[in-house]
């Protein structure tokens, strides 16, 4: 669950963490009452969205006056923002956090994640904030510091001097780093976060360090004890994906053009490498599981069809727990339901594969039989280009 920054920084600041005075709102109408009450004059409007490099793209504006405040807030809210992050289809703003403007010296990078390899937290620190940390970390690898704190305590001091050394701060500011460092550290460990991410932390000229950008990201299996944060679990997901959770099915959207539906995580990988070999582009990832019912499949099914991106349906069962029946009648079901408007080509394998089949042929509808995943994935890219 990703938080916004507004709800991000709210958590900050009760931790006792400097971020700059602000507020979100919703709607024009309360960009006045809003400077009066938190008493400002300049300051900075910020798209709220589930994306970095809203700066870049126009989602972060300066203003000087309550005037400019009103109109950067109109531009912002209902526009559609694009950045690098989101795809060409961008997402819509409905809010913005209106912040006291910062006068910046210096633009630092800190994150929390988890290292899996060392089974530990990581603190990464980079001098080069403000910009593409991915970027950095390729070209400049040796400007990233990696620290291991132990789990469940405090950041021990030898690693904020570390960390200070690295970069370069001197003075009180030393001791402001170190703060901030447990306080994050902290919260990281108390929110149950897989990554905590400020870009930038920045050096303010009349305030010291003051973190100006958040990114806080919830663990998914400690929601239903992160419910006081105010994220949304469904925030980041499209309409689908959420329809999809309803029914236990694991669906991600896909730029590409074959609607996939699979048993199994790493078959739903096997299958979409195997249509891209052959030249094609998954639509989706959808996971019916190793269970679902035959409400379950032809659930799957119609989010599938229900893309406008889809081309050709590929299904690839191998049946094991998940019987090849259930999904053989699943299918015809939904076919029955929602019509088929696209090539449909069906690979099944395993346990009760031969009545799969025969209920698919005795069907009567027009689907293309595949023996293997090649064989299949063959079909659907041909399928898809067709269409
Ligand atoms: P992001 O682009 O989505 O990561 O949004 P950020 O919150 O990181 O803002 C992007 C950039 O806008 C920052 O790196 C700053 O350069 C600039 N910015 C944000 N807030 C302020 C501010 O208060 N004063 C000034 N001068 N620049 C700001
Ligand atoms: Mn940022």
């Amino acid at each position: 669950m990703k938080l916004h920054e507004y709800q991000a920084k709210a958590l900050l600041r009760q931790a006792g963490l400097p971020v700059p005075e602000g507020q979100v709102v919703n709607g024009v109408q309360e960009v006045e009452a809003v400077l009066r009450e938190i008493g400002l004059q300049s300051g900075v409007a910020k798209a709220q969205a589930y994306t970095g490099g809203r700066g870049k793209a126009g989602g972060v504006k300066l203003f000087h006056n309550a005037d400019e405040a009103k109109h950067v807030a109109q531009q912002l809210l209902g526009m559609t923002l694009v950045t690098k992050q989101t795809g060409p289809e961008g997402v819509k703003i409905h809010s913005v956090l209106l912040e006291a403007m910062s006068n910046i010296e210096k633009e630092f990078y800190v994150a929390i994640t988890l290292d899996r390899e060392k089974a530990n937290p990581v603190i990464m620190i980079s001098p080069e904030g403000g910009m593409d940390i991915e970027e950095v970390a390729e070209s400049h690898p040796e400007r990233i510091l990696r620290l291991h704190p132990p789990i469940g305590g405090p950041v021990p001091e030898n690693l904020c001097k570390q960390g200070a050394d690295f970069l370069g701060l001197t003075g009180n500011l030393r001791e402001e780093f170190a703060e901030i460092l447990s306080g994050l550290y902290y919260l990281f460990q108390k929110k149950d976060c897989s990554m905590l991410e400020i870009n930038p932390l920045i050096v303010d000229r009349s305030n010291g360090l003051v973190i100006l950008d958040c990114k806080f990201i919830i663990d998914e299996n400690a929601h239903y004890r992160q419910k006081d944060t105010g994220g949304d679990p469904n925030g980041d997901k499209t309409d689908r994906e959420i329809e999809a959770a309803k029914f236990g099915l694991s669906y991600i959207s896909l730029d590409g053009s074959i609607g996939c539906m699979v048993n199994g995580a790493g078959l739903a990988m096997a299958t979409m490498d195997t249509i891209a070999h052959f030249g094609g582009q998954p639509a989706n990832f959808l996971d019916v599981g190793g269970s679902a019912s035959e409400e379950a499949v032809t659930k799957a099914f119609e989010i599938i069809t229900g893309d406008p991106k889809v081309t050709a349906i590929l299904v690839n069962i191998f049946g094991g727990i998940m019987k090849c029946d259930t999904i053989a009648r699943g299918i015809i079901s939904a076919v029955k339901t929602v019509g088929l408007k696209v090539p449909l080509v069906v690979r099944l394998e395993g346990t009760n594969v031969n009545e799969g089949k025969k209920i698919i042929a005795e069907s009567g509808l027009d689907i293309v039989a595949a023996d293997d995943l090649a064989d299949g994935a063959k079909k659907a890219v041909k399928a898809a280009g067709r269409a």
